[in-house]
């Protein structure tokens, strides 16, 4: 049972008017499901009720059309109309007595208002944020007032939701914030000093309080530190100032650390409980529970936190997410079995690809609803069949692990010494050693499957195929990067002269020597190019990364990571080089044509990394396809590719590949896989 080194963290916790029944929090977090998706979002909210969170909280709910966040998807409460969307999710999360957060937010300087047309409004009068053509205008004395008013209206609709706890947000897309920022260059009460800058967020508090009347607990979500020096809040300056102004007021404080992106750290960048440094200070200056984050995944740290006095509730929004059970499984002393969030920010990528929160340690992250899928539970095996599993990656690990689950007897034979497949050659790579947790849960998961038996060294040919005759066959033999520079920009190899040294990320991974100095080409647009030329920067050769994208490593902007990896490639010299597409190839020098003009541009060059596309690996899927007679002779019914060996992708969707195969076998065929949520007229 639980280690008594753990009893801590069960302990209760008085909010205010409410009891949570031990110190787990699931903070606010997007999810791209919302108001948009209410019954995936109540679904996925009650899954982590379920795993045992005292509490769960809501993503932003938008409390007023003139702060609306729309294309983002997340939540409101502008009329009554609202309420049921969110009633759905305090029911299911009070079914397994959890206590429901509601994060009731005024977005300014962040929103465009693109769906309402109102006109936004903020501290001062400025652009908004993103590139949208429209600004920001003053709030004057009226508009406060007003926006008391819309506030107090929008908690009350969370009290008549069900809502146990009522947050006012002050996180860094706020007015709350914003008018605590020290860049709030009012000249009125609510600038200028620090008493005056938190006005604004004192009365929002206050009127909150008004409004619930004692039925719910107010807490405040509040940036301590905008990590931008003198020109933002600085804990040890103003941050926890500010914090002691406010002192017992709020129920509970929720500590955060900067933007989006510097509270959410990939592990590339930061190990677990990297805000440890900020929040110290925090619980001298209020007698409420003071809460923070920090990606913990570790029950000693998250014990230690408590301990030492620096936090009273854990909050953990991205391990809540890769495990919703995380509680559960140390309540019942079974640690081992925590699926431990590897930091890649996947889940943050679903909410800026507006769809349903994905993952890639959980494949059921965001499907409970739409494909009623359980993290913990599948259904028990429907038939006597076997499977064969060919290639321990990501996909087969998982495939492995929950047809295991079912009950069906596994084989799964990989080529190589190790397991793993991509993930245990990346890891390798600067920064992603926390990735072998996708590798390393699954293979302790399996260890205890006794009807799944593991080979490795073991090349599976046609001829072993056959000679095994499982029932079913599932290739989940990967991809190789190719090498001829086919990618997104160009369908057609990139000529290139004779004697040019031209590399891949295997190459690099497998350790190959290559001549500097080296252009790295990436028309990938994750993180595989950037972490290529960090990796030859650091080996000492002059690196250039070349990339017809406007950003380096674009899609990380949705990973929240652009902004590191261009700081650390400036750090390590990598000349960076965007909208440019390497036209050809030659001795020593490379041609680049710039995206837009096709101004060309020569580059010194002695070997290409192109870091473009890949090609699955799927030779023994097609010399299979080639003997259906054999097959139907050996009794195999079915040989099915997945994850990268059908189309390459990303980690998360190989792992959702095998789940997938896992789920759906022995179920009949569906045309539409999911069920949806729609307007029906
Ligand atoms: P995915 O991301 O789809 O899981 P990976 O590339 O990570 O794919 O893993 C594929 C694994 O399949 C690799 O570990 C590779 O060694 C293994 N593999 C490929 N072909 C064979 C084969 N014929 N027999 C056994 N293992 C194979
Ligand atoms: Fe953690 Fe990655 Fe899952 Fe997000 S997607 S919860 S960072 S494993």
């Amino acid at each position: 049972m639980r280690d008594p080194r753990f009893d801590i963290l069960f302990e209760p916790v008085r909010i205010g008017p409410v009891v949570a029944k031990n110190r787990f929090y699931q903070p606010p977090h997007c999810n791209g499901m919302g108001s948009w998706r209410p019954q995936a979002h109540a679904a996925m909210r009650g899954v982590k009720a379920e795993g045992g969170w005292a509490v769960v909280n809501s993503e932003h709910c938008s409390i007023h059309p003139t702060s609306d966040v729309v294309p983002e998807v997340l939540h409101a409460l502008w009329d009554d109309a609202d309420i049921p969307n969110l009633a759905l999710m305090c029911e299911a999360v009070h079914a397994h007595g959890a206590l429901a957060g509601v994060q009731l937010a005024y977005a300014a300087y962040y929103n465009s208002n693109r769906y309402s047309r109102e006109v936004p409004m903020g501290p001062v009068a400025r652009p908004v944020d993103s590139y949208y053509p429209v600004q920001v205008r003053q709030m004057d004395k009226a508009d406060i007032r007003n926006l008391r008013r819309w506030w107090g209206d929008a908690a009350r609709r969370a009290r008549k939701a069900g809502f146990d706890i009522v947050n006012v947000d002050a996180n860094f897309s706020t007015a709350a914030f914003q008018f605590l920022s020290p860049r709030n260059t009012r000249t009125d009460e609510y600038g200028g000093s620090l008493e005056n800058r938190v006005r604004l967020l004192r009365e929002l508090i206050e009127v909150t309080q008004e409004a619930v009347q004692g039925a719910c607990a107010v807490s405040v979500r509040v940036i301590i530190d905008e990590m931008c020096g003198p020109r933002g809040l600085q804990a040890h300056q103003d941050g926890i100032a500010a914090v002691a102004l406010l002192g017992d007021l709020p129920d509970l404080w929720d500590i955060v650390v900067g933007t989006w992106a510097d509270d959410s750290p990939t592990s590339r960048f930061a190990p677990e409980n990297a805000h440890e440094p900020f929040l110290k200070g925090i619980k001298a200056v209020t007698k409420r529970p003071v809460v923070g984050v920090g990606r913990f995944t570790s029950p000693d740290t998250m014990a230690s936190l408590v301990r030492r006095g620096i936090l009273d509730m854990i909050g953990a929004t991205r391990p809540s997410i890769a495990d919703p059970f995380l509680p559960k499984k140390i309540e019942e002393g079974r640690e081992d079995d925590i699926r431990e969030c590897i930091g890649c920010n996947i889940c943050a990528s679903s909410h800026f690809q507006m769809t349903n929160l994905r993952c890639t340690q959980n494949p059921t992250m965001g499907e409970e609803w739409r494909k009623g899928w359980h993290p913990e539970r599948v259904p028990p095996k429907a038939s006597e069949d076997s499977v064969l599993i060919v290639g321990a990656g990501p996909a087969g690990l998982e495939c492995a692990r929950a047809l295991g689950q079912r009950g069906y007897r596994v084989t799964l034979a990989e080529r190589g010494k190790q397991l793993g497949g991509r993930v245990t050659h990346e890891a390798g790579l600067p920064g992603l050693r926390e990735w072998l947790r996708v590798r390393d849960w699954r293979v302790g998961q399996l260890r205890k499957l006794l009807n799944v038996e593991i080979y490795r060294e073991s090349d599976v040919t046609p001829e072993t195929v056959l000679e095994l005759g499982p029932s079913h066959v599932v290739l989940a033999t990967g991809a190789r990067w190719r090498a001829d520079g086919v990618g997104r920009a160009t369908h057609l190899p990139v000529p290139v002269e004779a004697g040019v040294a031209v590399f891949t990320p295997d190459d690099v991974m497998d350790g190959r020597t290559i001549p500097g100095p080296v252009l790295v080409l990436d028309d990938d647009h994750y993180y595989m190019g950037s972490l290529v030329a960090e990796t030859r920067a650091r080996a000492g050769a002059a690196v250039t990364l070349v990339t017809p994208a406007p950003e380096v490593a674009a899609f990380t902007e949705s990973t929240l990571e652009l902004r590191r990896i261009a700081q650390r490639l400036d750090a390590l010299k990598v000349r960076m080089v965007t909208h440019h597409m390497l036209a050809r190839a030659g001795a020593g020098e490379a041609q680049l044509l710039h995206v837009h003009t096709n101004r060309s541009m020569g580059l010194a060059a002695s070997a290409i990394v192109m870091v473009t596309a890949r090609l699955p690996e799927d030779r023994l899927y097609r010399a299979l396809e080639a003997m259906p007679d054999r097959l139907a002779d050996a009794g195999i019914k079915s040989v099915t590719r997945i994850g990268d060996c059908l189309a390459p992708g990303a980690i998360f969707h190989a792992v959702y590949a095998g789940h997938r195969y896992a789920r759906e076998f022995d179920a009949p065929p569906v045309e539409i896989a999911f069920q949806r949520e729609r307007i029906v007229l």
